[in-house]
């Protein structure tokens, strides 16, 4: 069985970044600003092309309008992505030359982290914009590092997602954990204190050790990490986690994890119901640190963001209910939720 996701129309605007001199290569795109400015982090990486990085905009800039509207946020979806410079490069000069690009688009893009970006990156991109966050938090004030607030909302979905499809809560359950970065760390931290069993994988030796050491969690191979045996599956790396070869690999019943864009092909989601395996869509179970971001960015405080994460477990919760009630797929039924919010705000524009 093949199900096809519908999709929104293609970005509305995408903009190439350029400067040679500070080493600034890459993409913001800009996919819907229906619900407010087009809000998603900054990506840097290694892209061995631009065709790659541009796809990777695109695809994480759609990603956010969803994960925005089903978060009830009013915010569109965008995503930048820069090429990583090969050897020594100048950040501080890279961050102000985006910043400067974030400023030119006046307000239609608020950025913050992601993969390979940080706090400090952050603060160079407000020497030159205010249309960022992620920023150290002021007293009271929300802001700071999202990823703290990203694994909360995951480790909760989690909570929920296993007393849904596993009738367990998360002690003596084993997790497989794909990539122990910012997020990764905390949630395998939060799920040590629960006492589930951590099977942990990253492509960076020091980064999944430090886990080993500290939670005694045992480490295997990165190509390995998918079809260990445990109960669920947490991919917290990069996208494109589970493709039908993965899948067809899985021992895990559950899949919950931090990454976006966790199914490489559409058709996953099928591929996943066929073989019983119960799927936390990617952007409804990630969507604290984006709420933190949003709360930096329009001047709230940390109360809101606490009760909009709180928020997200049940939202898991009533999905897997909805989606088992009608036999679809979770990542539809969720697509279809966003899409409806996303449409009633246009409407409301016209
Ligand atoms: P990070 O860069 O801190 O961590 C990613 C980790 O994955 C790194 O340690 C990296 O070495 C590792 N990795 C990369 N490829 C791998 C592979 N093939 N196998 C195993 N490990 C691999 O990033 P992060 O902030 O922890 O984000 C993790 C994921 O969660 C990303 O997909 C990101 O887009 C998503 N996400 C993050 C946030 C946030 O608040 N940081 C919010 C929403 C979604």
């Amino acid at each position: 069985m093949v199900v096809r996701l519908a999709r929104l129309a293609p970005p509305l605007e995408c903009v190439r970044l350029y400067d040679l001199e500070a080493g600034l290569d890459g993409f913001i795109a800009i996919h819907s600003t229906a619900l407010g400015p087009g809000a998603g982090g900054c990506r840097l990486w290694s892209y061995p092309d631009m065709k790659q990085a541009l796809g990777d905009a695109v695809r994480l800039a759609e990603g956010m309008s969803y994960k925005n509207a089903l978060a009830g946020l009013p915010l569109g979806g965008a995503k930048a992505v820069l090429r990583k410079p090969e050897g020594e490069f100048d950040r501080v000069a890279l961050f102000r030359a985006f910043g400067r690009a974030v400023e030119n688009l006046g307000g239609l893009y608020v950025t913050a982290e992601d993969v390979g970006t940080s706090v400090e990156d952050m603060q160079e991109v407000a020497s030159v914009s205010r249309h960022v966050a992620g920023l150290p938090a002021v007293a009271g004030r929300a802001g700071g590092d999202p990823s703290p607030w990203t694994a909360k909302g995951v480790f909760e979905s989690m909570q929920v997602a296993a007393e849904f499809a596993l009738a367990r809560d998360l002690a003596g359950l084993t997790v497989a954990v794909q990539g122990t970065g910012n997020v990764g760390a905390d949630l395998c931290r939060r799920l040590a204190e629960a006492g589930a069993r951590l099977v942990i994988a990253d492509v960076n030796p020091a980064r999944r050790d430090r886990l080993r050491a500290v939670h005694g969690a045992e480490v295997v191979d990165v190509s390995e990490i998918a079809s260990v045996d445990a109960d669920i599956f947490a991919p917290c790396a990069l996208g494109g986690a589970l493709d039908r070869e993965t899948v067809g690999k899985l021992k895990a019943r559950l899949v919950c994890g931090a990454a976006n864009n966790q199914l490489a092909t559409p058709d996953v989601a099928a591929l996943l119901m066929e073989r019983g395996i119960a799927y936390a869509p990617d952007y409804v179970v990630n969507a604290g640190g984006i709420i933190n971001v949003s709360a930096e960015y329009l001047g709230e405080d940390e109360e809101d963001v606490k009760f909009r994460v709180a928020e997200i477990a049940p939202r898991v919760g009533a999905l897997l209910e909805r989606a088992a009630r009608e036999g679809r797929s979770p990542a539809l039924v969720a697509d279809e939720m966003a899409e409806e919010v996303i449409a009633g705000a246009q409407r409301e524009a016209a």
